[in-house]
This record gives structure tokens, sequence and C-alpha cells, in this order.
């Protein structure tokens, strides 16, 4: 038998997850957020089973082109605009949206009898991407005048939906109003985040990407509250029980030392899969159904478990790192990043299963 380690993939768990997204969205059409593989959970499969959303959002024309080439007809938004000039040919003939966010996105442009789609990213306190918001009206007929782009939307991004303080995101929501309610144009804002903490920040489109995979975007709430449902379940089994001794050391640098005879077990997974190598002590992991603590230091390929609590437990068990039963934003607390990485970090090594 191969290998036992795995990301097991719930359709049924998306497709939930994009009828809560709906449920929030209220009247507002849906991006589904895409980039960087479905946060690790292949973008095929997720465009695919998310058929009746509204469009996708993806960083770069090579994941465009891959949703393309799997068949997906739903607009495509270019979220971080083109690189190079060469793309905007390329994006046309594909009907990809660039959302453009510079000048030098801007001089790309030329005057052409069938111009490309475009949306305007505009900063709204993020401080990272996008024009000024007073510029929109103004930079939209510079384009539309000169027959560079059809301007058909535009959008800007939250910094802190996420934080119970709500005062930076009310600015933020105040500055786009303002700077877009005038023509009648698209107009996007939120996150997952937002979407659910902000009602009024949903305008005419949102962009879900981490609750559709059934992560919480906030800290303080889970997942499970939200309705959500863990997509990926990363599992495998263990590939060895250890009788040890009282005073052995388990893994590198010796970090454990067993304070009495004790089973270990051995789990085929590490951080050379996508498992954090900062998980620490104790983080929990499920065997056979339990939780049990992580013992000693995460290698490349395995970790070691204690299984004292866990008698049962035999070479071939089942484990589950994260997933059904045992939530991602958990082990992602524990090592200090959040669900996000976890899922972008599983390595392309681990096979995904879809069902
Ligand atoms: C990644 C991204 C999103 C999705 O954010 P989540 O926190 O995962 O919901 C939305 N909009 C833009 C522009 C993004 O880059």
């Amino acid at each position: 038998m191969s290998r036992p380690l795995r990301a097991r993939l719930s359709a049924r768990a998306l497709a939930t997850n994009f009828s809560v997204t709906r449920g929030h969205a209220g009247s507002a059409q849906v991006m589904a957020v895409v980039k960087a593989n479905g946060y690790g959970h292949g973008a095929e499969f997720v465009a695919r089973t998310l058929h009746n959303a509204d469009g996708f959002g993806v960083a770069s024309i090579e994941e465009a082109l891959t949703l393309r080439e799997a068949g997906v007809r739903k607009p495509v938004y270019l979220l971080e605009g083109f690189f190079e000039s060469r793309e905007i040919t390329v994006a046309a003939r594909h009907g990809l949206i660039g959302v453009l966010h510079s000048e030098s996105q801007i001089e790309m442009l030329t005057a052409s009898d069938r111009p490309p789609q475009i949306w305007l990213k505009l900063d709204t306190g993020m401080h990272r991407l996008g024009f000024e918001a007073t510029r929109c009206a103004g930079l939209r007929t510079e384009l539309e005048s000169g027959a560079r782009a059809r301007v058909t939307g535009v959008m800007s991004h939250l910094a802190r939906a996420d934080e119970s303080d709500p005062r930076a995101t009310q600015v933020q929501i105040n500055a786009f109003s303002q700077a877009t309610e005038s023509g009648r144009i698209r107009r996007s804002l939120a996150n997952s985040a937002g979407l659910i903490a902000y009602p009024e920040a949903r305008f005419d489109c949102v962009r879900p990407g981490i609750m559709l995979y059934g992560s919480s975007p906030f800290a303080l709430r889970d997942a499970a509250s939200l309705g959500l449902l863990p997509v990926m379940t990363l599992e495998s089994e263990l590939i060895s029980v250890r009788a040890c001794r009282k005073g052995d050391a388990v893994g590198y640098g010796g970090d454990f030392v067993c304070p009495e005879p004790m089973p270990v077990g051995v789990v085929a997974c590490g951080y050379g899969d996508g498992y954090p190598r900062h998980a620490p002590p104790g983080t929990p992991v499920l065997v056979a159904g339990s939780r049990v603590p992580l013992i000693g230091r995460v290698s490349m390929d395995m970790i070691t478990v204690d299984l004292r609590s866990t008698p049962k437990a035999r070479v071939g068990s089942r484990v589950v790192l994260w997933g059904e039963g045992l939530p991602a934003d958990e082990i992602a607390a524990r090592a200090g990043t959040i669900a996000y990485e976890l899922f972008c970090n599983v390595n392309p090594r681990v096979p995904r299963v879809t069902m």
C-alpha cells in the first residue's frame, strides 16, 4: 500500500459553505476566491463544485487559464491585474477581467476597437494596492473616453473586518461608498469576514475565500458556530507504535523524554507535507477518533504522538491532522498561524482525493 497520507476533499461541505455564503450575501453576487490553487484545495475541484458561483477570483493569468482549461465559463477576475501588457491580449481572448491597481497597469492600456474589460481597485485604508478612492470617477472617464478599457466595476479590500472593533472597517465602508456612489458601476468590497459581519459592505458582489473552505475568518468565533463545514480533511495512519521506556528521548533533539513506560505513535505526515513545523507539543491529533497530544519535534515526513490515553491504537489506525473532528483553525492557532496558511501549504506530494 502507498503512503497513507492524503487530503480528502468534500464537495458536499463545499456546497454547504457556499449556501451559507449566499445566505449572508443577500442579493449580492458571489465571486468565489480560488487563488493559490483554491487555497490548496485544487482550483479545478472548487470551481467545478461551485458551478453556481457568479464568478471566480484568482491572482494570476496562469491560475485563470487553469480554470478556463477546466471548462469554467463564468467571469474570472485577476485580482492583481496585469503584470505585463502581453497579458491584456490573453485576458481579452479568454474573457478575463483585470482588476487594475496602479499607474503602470493603466499605462499598459492602449486605445483599441475592443477595449478589455477591467475593474478599478481603490485604496480605502489598507494601503497595499489601489488608487486613491477620490480618483475613481476621473480614471473611469479617462479610460473610457480614450477607448482604452471598459470599466465595469470597482473594488476595494478590507484590512480589519475580522476584528471585534468595527471602527477601521466602518471608515473603509464609508470611503468606498462615497468614492463610488455616482456612476452606475458594479461595486465589491467584502471578503468572508466583511460579508458576515457587515451587511452594509455587501454592495453588488462579495468575495468570499476562507469561509468557502470551512474555516472561520474570525479568531473569536469558530467555524461550526457559523454553520461552516471543513472541506479538507488531512488524514493519515499510524505507521509505528513503540513501547518506549521511562527516560527514552523521542525524535530530533530528544525534546520529549518519556516520564514513564508509554506507547508512542508515529504518524506519516510532517512539515514536508505542509504540517506546521512550529506546532508545539500538546497540539491535538485525532488517532482512531480520540484526541492525543503531539510530542517532540515535527519532522519532515513524520510526527510523534503520546498514545497513553488511547491504548487501542495500532499500526494502521486512522489519524486526522485537521478537518472533520479537528478544526484546522484550532491547529493553526496552536502553531501561531491561520488556517489559510495551513491549507495553502499542503504540499503537491499529498494526493487530493475528492468525494
Ligand atoms: C484573497 C482575497 C479575498 C478573500 O478573502 P477571505 O478572507 O479568504 O475571504 C477577497 N478579495 C481579495 C481581493 C482577495 O485577495
